[in-house]
């Protein structure tokens, strides 16, 4: 289709498009008409936070010499000419207003040969109005260059986040677009660096080595189910491979990354019972409809969409996936290793507190400390107990039950030890004690490891690495996404350096958000958390006794860092109660 401004009646029933207001939009604005062009080869570069330079070439059709200027209109497009188009989109684009809107804060340069001509045609816009056009001698398809974004509107300027987090978006959203088109090779550059790369074979597997790498695909499985008109495609992690909040469900309908609280709650729902209360799992999912039973133009930013049957959307995506997760566990259907299903199960029963042997005890046990105070020597303990300093009595090991608990006796009775609870306490404050006098944590690894990580992510930590290394982790960049573990802290050094960079980067994510812990407090609780026993572990004695013997010298030996109890504890006297030998 030419090039064309849409008839004002058209126009009217375009959901308002958003105006420019950051680089990411740009970068992602210029991506999908890259992709709307039928490019195989997408390479981008940007300086700094794209304020200064945002560079895209690829090769599409390309813009006939004749229509060029027309693209820079607003509402000038070539994927819409009537209001019906509207219900059977199939291009990512259709309002036209993208290059209008950015030309206007901008200056743009711009090279297109259409495939069907000889010579392309080269393009000076400045602030909206074309300053030079000529004809050039150049490859079909495109080249646009975006400098100096909002130099002629100042106060928009004021409204951008830190250089940092823009680069960080801008990685993202190629990444995302790399996954929902894994036929077209991404090349992407920042500040002259390639970060991300992918090669265009078409296979979704190859795009998430690139983008989330190798360890992170040996741990998903492929989701592949179609029933009636809708198709599922994808890779959803194994139980054992999850994040602490929803952010790393990607989803894409007809090729379109979408926001659907829906739809990401279907993939929840299909990990009913195999993951933990506040975990979620991974997963890059798309979902292939006809292109008339969804509606794209509803949103200002198209991230979100309506389905004609919201429903039936749901149960397909969750029925997929479900299907998946639950076949996985018998056949192994990714390269590699099978997904760690008999770890997540092991880990499920013995560290879920409502299925843990020892909670009906605690739970009967516990509401009757806060009014039964008579016992003077009592430690009181209750979940709303502020952690503070208190000093435990002498305790005697005497065994341990369900491989979790410690049982142990001091002269006020009979007390029941968490042992990754209390190991928890010890090594925080073993932790924190070095973390204030400032000596080093960090332990030099044997075999320095690398692991590959998001390019996002990889910004987010190449942001962080001062406070890491104060920490204890010495992390050091490798090629573009690819950090070698140099040191971890002393107590870390048996968990698996993957494992502590995933931990690490749900911290660095969820310590942006204002109102929690800060970031350190986190890193360092997850470190203890890693580091300590787990349940399900059996103990000698020694170990127990050892274990016991350092709870005592905490200083909040009744609590755990999250402020969990460490220990429950019955008197001589409830005990001689419930067995009939003291009056009530
Ligand atoms: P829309 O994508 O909604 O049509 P845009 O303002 O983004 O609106 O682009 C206007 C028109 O310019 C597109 O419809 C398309 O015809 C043309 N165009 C823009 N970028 C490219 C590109 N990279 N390759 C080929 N054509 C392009
Ligand atoms: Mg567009």
């Amino acid at each position: 289709m030419a090039i064309h401004v849409l008839s004002q009646d058209v126009v009217a029933q375009i959901a308002a498009g958003e105006v420019v207001e950051r680089p990411t939009s740009v970068v992602k604005e210029l991506l999908e008409n890259s992709l709307d062009a039928g490019a195989r080869h997408i390479r981008l570069s940007i300086t700094g936070d794209g304020r200064k330079r945002i560079q895209i070439s690829d090769d599409g059709c390309g813009i006939e010499a004749a229509e060029i200027e027309l693209a820079f209109l607003r509402h000038a497009t070539s994927k819409l000419e009537t209001a019906s188009d509207l219900y059977r989109i199939q291009t990512l684009g259709f309002r036209g207003e993208a290059l209008a809107s950015i030309a206007s804060v901008s200056q743009i340069k711009l090279t297109s040969r259409n495939q069907a001509e000889n010579i392309g045609t080269a393009l000076v816009v400045e602030g909206g109005e074309i300053r030079q056009r000529k004809p050039v001698g150049v490859p079909a398809g495109t080249v646009i260059t975006v400098e100096n974004l909002f130099y002629n509107t100042p106060a928009r300027l004021k409204f951008l986040k830190g250089e940092m987090s823009e680069k960080r978006q801008i990685a993202s959203v190629v990444t995302r677009y790399a996954m929902a088109y894994p036929q077209v090779a991404f090349h992407l550059e920042q500040d002259g660096r390639e970060v991300f790369r992918t090669n265009g074979s078409g296979n979704l597997a190859d795009v998430i080595v690139n983008a989330l790498g190798l360890d992170h695909l040996k741990n998903m499985v492929e989701v592949d189910d179609s029933h009636n008109d809708m198709a599922v495609y994808g890779f959803a992690s194994a139980p054992s491979l999850n994040r602490a909040d929803r952010s790393r469900i990607t989803l894409f309908v007809n090729g379109r990354y979408v926001q659907d609280t829906g739809l990401t709650h279907a993939v929840v729902q299909a990990y009913h019972t195999l993951l933990m209360t506040g975990r979620y799992p991974i997963a890059i999912l798309m979902l292939t409809l006809n292109p008339e039973d969804v509606d794209v133009n509803v949103h200002p930013t198209k991230a979100e969409i309506r389905f004609r049957d919201h429903d039936a959307a749901f149960s397909a995506m969750q029925r997929a996936v479900r299907r998946a997760i639950i076949g996985g566990a018998q056949t192994p259907t990714m390269r590699g290793q099978a997904p760690q299903y008999h770890q997540f199960e092991e880990q499920q029963r013995l560290e879920l507190p409502m299925e843990s042997p020892g909670q009906h005890a605690r739970q009967r046990m516990q509401p009757d400390y806060a009014e039964n105070d008579d016992d003077p020597t009592a430690i009181p303990i209750g979940l709303g107990q502020p952690a503070q300093p208190r000093t435990l009595p002498m305790l005697r090991v005497v065994g341990q039950i369900a491989a979790s608990y410690i049982v142990a006796e001091a002269p006020a009775g009979m007390y029941l030890v968490d042992q990754h609870a209390a190991h928890e306490r010890i090594l925080y404050e073993q932790f924190m004690a070095e973390y204030t006098r400032q000596k080093t944590v960090a332990q030099l690894a044997l075999t320095p490891e690398s692991v590959q990580v998001a390019p996002a992510e990889a910004r987010l930590i190449e942001e962080k690495l001062p406070l890491l290394s104060e920490l204890g982790f010495q992390l050091e960049p490798f090629g573009p996404n690819i950090f070698i573990v140099r040191a971890v802290p002393a107590i870390l050094s048996d968990v698996e350096p993957s494992e502590l960079i995933r931990g690490i980067i749900d911290d660095l994510e969820q310590g942006n958000k204002p109102g929690m812990e800060s970031i350190e407090d986190k890193i360092v609780m997850r470190v203890c958390k890693q580091a300590a026993v787990k349940a399900g572990q059996v103990l000698s004695y020694e170990q127990m006794q050892g274990l016991i013997r350092q709870l005592e010298r905490c200083q909040s030996p009744l609590t755990c860092p999250h402020g969990r109890p460490t220990m429950i504890h019955m008197s001589n006297d409830r005990l001689a109660r419930e067995f009939g030998r003291l009056g009530a």
